[in-house]
């Protein structure tokens, strides 16, 4: 516990000193092989531990309470980086990942507001992503925060779909956009289950008219075997792996997307 803390200080401390880094994962429409925008990830190189997993830095931030500043930090640096790619030209989209404990939080949708208008970002290009349990904690503060979010234009996506334990009830419950198929399906090159399993989730998707996104898409076998399924978006190590924003911003430009 007292480890716990005493890297939960260390994490404030290099949001302060800006220590952070955000990596962009691709997400590709499979169909056409187009870019239409990256999940941002957050990376922190601890100076003595070395890289240090996000999970686990999230999971001590909610633990902390430091969640508020790691996500305010995210959302000013991840929008900075998304007005530059606006600029250039790039149509995409962003998406940024929400902890249950941001939607305890009142002031978060104006801190989003309040960034989104100093970048000019259209809201509708910034996609919120939440695992289902995200909501768990209070759950009319959290649908009323999504509500708020959906009606100012921003996209909501849920998280991990499949994997937590009252993913229908969310879906009857709360507004969202898209369906983020858990990676632990995608092994569906050998697994039949799990390849009904997706399939049943993309027209899940379809019939309540919201994109669908499958992840953690690892080999081009698994990228072919999902071409057909029109609108389906991809993410995966077979198409990128997280990168730096500069790297990224080359990718983009080498590969002419
Ligand atoms: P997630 O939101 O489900 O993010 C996808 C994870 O899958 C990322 O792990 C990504 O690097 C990894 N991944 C991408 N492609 C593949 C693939 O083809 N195969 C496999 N096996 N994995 C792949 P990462 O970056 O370690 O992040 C882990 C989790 O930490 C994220 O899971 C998310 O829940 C959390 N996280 C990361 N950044 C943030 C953040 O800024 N805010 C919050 N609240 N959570 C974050
Ligand atoms: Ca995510
Ligand atoms: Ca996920
Ligand atoms: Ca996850």
């Amino acid at each position: 516990m007292h480890k716990r803390f005493a890297l939960a200080a260390e994490l404030q401390k290099a949001i302060e000193d800006d220590d952070l880094e955000l990596y962009h994962q691709p997400q590709i429409h499979i169909a056409t092989g187009d870019v239409v925008g990256s999940e941002l990830l957050l990376r922190w190189m601890h100076p003595e531990m070395g890289f240090i997993p996000p999970d686990y830095i999230i999971d001590i931030a909610e633990e902390t309470g430091v969640i508020h500043q790691v996500t305010e930090w995210v959302i000013e640096r991840g929008l900075s980086q998304h007005s530059k790619l606006l600029k250039l030209g790039f149509e995409h989209t962003v998406s940024i990942n929400i902890s249950g404990k941001d939607l305890n939080d009142n002031s978060l949708v104006a801190h989003i507001l309040t960034t989104v208008s100093r970048f000019s970002i259209p809201p509708a290009s910034i996609i919120f992503e939440l695992t289902e349990s995200a909501t768990a904690e209070d759950p009319k503060l959290a649908k009323r925060i999504l509500t708020d979010l959906y009606e100012q234009g921003f996209k909501i996506a849920i998280d991990d779909f499949g994997t937590g334990y009252s993913s229908l009830d969310y879906l009857s419950q709360l507004p969202f956009h898209e369906l983020k198929i858990d990676k632990c399906f995608m092994n569906i090159d050998v697994s039949e289950r799990n390849q009904t399993i997706t399939d049943m989730t993309i027209t899940l998707a379809s019939r309540l008219k919201v994109k669908a996104v499958a992840e953690g898409i690892e080999t081009e076998v698994v990228a072919n075997m999902l071409k057909d399924y029109e609108g389906l978006i991809g993410q995966g190590y077979f198409y990128s792996k997280p990168m730096p924003f500069i790297e990224y911003m080359r990718w983009l430009q080498e590969s002419n997307r």
